[in-house]
């Protein structure tokens, strides 16, 4: 029932109800900060996302976390971070208090994670807390506790220099809350992401997480790349960490880097999606959209990527302030962002083609970051790339184990190359197999293509290369469509006009409301026109761009190459073989066919001495 319909009925027949009412009173403190506590602390992973960013703000390297059941019976997070000195321990606690933030312009210049000095207060509104602080100087801890409002005098414990903050039967006080929390198993799995995501915030940290005493992650904290390696595997899965690629690129102002997924490594849940914003993990629709489209044409509908991204830009040209659990931002130039991550995450998806390193994108700037001292770690670039493409292919070499390959006897006799210089990244072919795959040997050993899918990707790119080269057939509508939309879609049109009339499209805004199509691009002349229309001006006001019109005209294309290109059963020459094995090395995107499955394997020979048993 909407707003209006009940306001209409209570109206119509409850006159009576109107008229009973309550005075106005001033809510007192514990009201005030239960409530607004509300906003913050919404489940124990909430409590500790909140702490854990306390921890980071006060420079901690090394984090202890213990949690018992779920985090509703107890949550104690210890750090080694600066501490709070004794005069200022009790103030921690009070609502709008904070050390990170003085002016309303700092506001707009955040380096911590926390500034609202809303979090100690509503932990303490919603259980039983208590703060234990020791500054670098001072000899002694001090210990404040709050218990249902009250915060207690400070008194000496002991305790090494850091802090510990304890918060110990949560909502207790607040049953309604209470009831809105899942299982105890659930609540440990929404603990365990928030201590993975800070985790994987900063690299440098070393943090131990504890369950009912068990111990349920550690992270320690990770320098060289190997390190680096190995905590992204213990984070996100060594799957992940073997079947994604690091990359990293700047500009002026915006830096982006991290681990991308392969298309092929694709997951039905959105669940292993890292996205930071100068160290901060958020969610948020702009950047969805744009890894999304990045990825848009090497995956399976309804798949999506899997990626951990580490973006930074100047803090003054984003806004944390929009929203209470601060797990959303909002960018000066949305436009300039949602661009930026867009092109070189897909820049960075063309590169993955056999043989290439996958990671170091063709710009100076980045080859230049991945050489910079610290930055790239002695070829964390191309050797990690290299490695996890190998790491994949291993993987799904257990499906070929029995293989057998029919050696080819005349192959090697007519082999290219066989005068003494190096094979090419996609080898020399030796033999057809099964009249689908196509062998091949290379300098590391045995490749294997899927002749079809790997066809099919190089038709489809070379058709979208020729279809941005020659400018856009135009058809004209025999009889012009007429789409009725809202006035700021008008105007989109009008504005865009050129953009349109690009692509093939004739577009006028015949009234205030109502647009005119007198024309189309050839090859959708058979598509939706008023649904794509439609899609491709909620795209502009929202985005200021859209790739609509090129994705359904990829679509088409993809369609054709499929069709068009070799099937399963066709005996292929060993040149033609080579052929597609040179032309692989060339086009973008061939590491997967246009429905994300993988177009080659290859299996090193020492892989395959192993299988034999044989020692090298
Ligand atoms: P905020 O983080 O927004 O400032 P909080 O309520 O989370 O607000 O914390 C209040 C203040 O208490 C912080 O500004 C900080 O000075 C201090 N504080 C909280 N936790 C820690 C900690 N683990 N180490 C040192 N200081 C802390
Ligand atoms: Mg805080």
């Amino acid at each position: 029932m909407s707003i209006a319909e009940s306001t209409a009925e209570s109206t119509a027949d409850a006159k009576p109800v109107a008229a009973r009412r309550a005075a106005i009173v001033q809510l007192d403190d514990k009201l005030i900060n239960q409530i607004a506590a509300g906003e913050v602390i919404e489940r124990p992973a909430s409590l500790l996302k909140e702490l854990l960013e306390n921890s980071v703000d006060a420079g901690a390297t090394r984090i202890r976390v213990h949690a018992e059941r779920g985090g509703l019976k107890r949550i104690a997070v210890q750090d080694d971070g600066a501490g709070i000195p004794e005069a200022e321990t009790r103030l921690a606690l009070s609502r709008h208090a904070t050390s990170k933030l003085r002016r309303f312009d700092d506001l707009f210049n955040v380096d911590t994670l926390g500034f609202r000095g809303e979090a100690l207060p509503s932990i303490a509104a919603v259980s039983r807390l208590s703060l234990t602080s020791r500054t670098a100087d001072s000899a002694s801890a001090f210990q404040v506790t709050c218990d249902g409002g009250a915060v207690g005098a400070p008194r000496p414990v002991a305790h090494p220099p850091g802090t510990t903050v304890e918060a110990i039967d949560l909502f207790y006080n607040t049953p309604a809350r209470r009831k809105f929390l899942r299982t105890e198993k659930t609540e440990l799995k929404h603990l365990d992401d928030v201590v993975r995501r800070v985790a994987l915030s900063r690299f440098d940290l070393d943090i131990h997480f504890v369950h009912d005493g068990r111990e349920v992650f550690h992270a320690l904290a990770a320098r060289t790349a190997a390190e680096r390696e190995r905590r992204i595997a213990g984070i996100c899965g060594a799957p992940f960490a073997g079947q994604s690629v690091y990359f990293e690129d700047e500009t002026d102002i915006m830096t982006l880097r991290g681990w991308m997924g392969l298309p092929t490594f694709s997951r039905s849940q959105r669940d292993l999606q890292y996205f930071f914003v100068n160290e901060r993990a958020v969610r948020d629709h702009l950047i969805a959209h744009a890894v999304r489209r990045a990825y848009h044409d090497v995956l399976y509908h309804g798949r999506h990527p899997a990626f951990a991204l580490f973006f930074h830009i100047q803090p003054n040209l984003v806004d944390v302030n929009v929203h209470p659990a601060k797990s959303e931002v909002r960018f000066r130039d949305s436009r300039a962002v949602h661009d930026y991550i867009y092109r070189t995450l897909h820049r960075a998806i063309a590169a993955l083609t056999p043989g290439e390193s996958a990671v170091e994108l063709p710009t100076p700037a980045a080859v230049a970051a991945a050489r910079a001292p610290g930055a790239g770690q002695g070829g964390y670039g191309s050797g990690a790339a290299q490695r996890n493409i190998r790491m994949l292919v291993a993987e799904q070499m257990d499906n070929y184990r029995a293989l057998h390959p029919s050696a080819d006897a005349d192959a090697g006799a007519t082999q290219p190359g066989a005068n003494g210089e190096e094979a090419p990244p996609m080898g020399y072919a030796l033999a057809q197999l099964k009249g689908i795959y196509i062998l091949a040997e290379n300098a590391d050993g045995l490749i294997m293509v899927d002749m079809h899918a790997a066809h099919e990707r190089i038709t489809y790119e070379t058709l979208k290369r020729q279809a941005t080269e020659q400018s856009a057939g135009s058809q004209p509508l025999v009889v012009p469509l007429s789409i009725l939309v809202s006035a700021a879609e008008a105007e989109a049109a009008e504005q865009f006009h050129d953009v349109f009339n690009d692509l093939g499209f004739e577009i006028d805004r015949l009234g205030g409301e109502q647009l005119a199509v007198r024309a189309v691009p050839e090859l959708l002349v058979k598509a939706d026109i008023e649904m794509l229309v439609r899609d491709v001006l909620s795209d502009l006001l929202e985005h200021g761009s859209s790739e609509r019109i090129t994705n359904a005209e990829h679509e088409i294309l993809s369609s054709i190459a499929c069709h068009g290109s070799i099937r399963a059963n066709r005996k292929l020459t060993h040149a033609e073989m080579n052929a597609l094995l040179r032309q692989m090395e060339q086009v973008e995107r061939s590491a997967q066919c246009n429905h994300g499955r993988p177009t080659w394997m290859s299996v090193s020979l020492p892989e395959i001495d192993k299988w034999f048993m044989r020692g090298r």
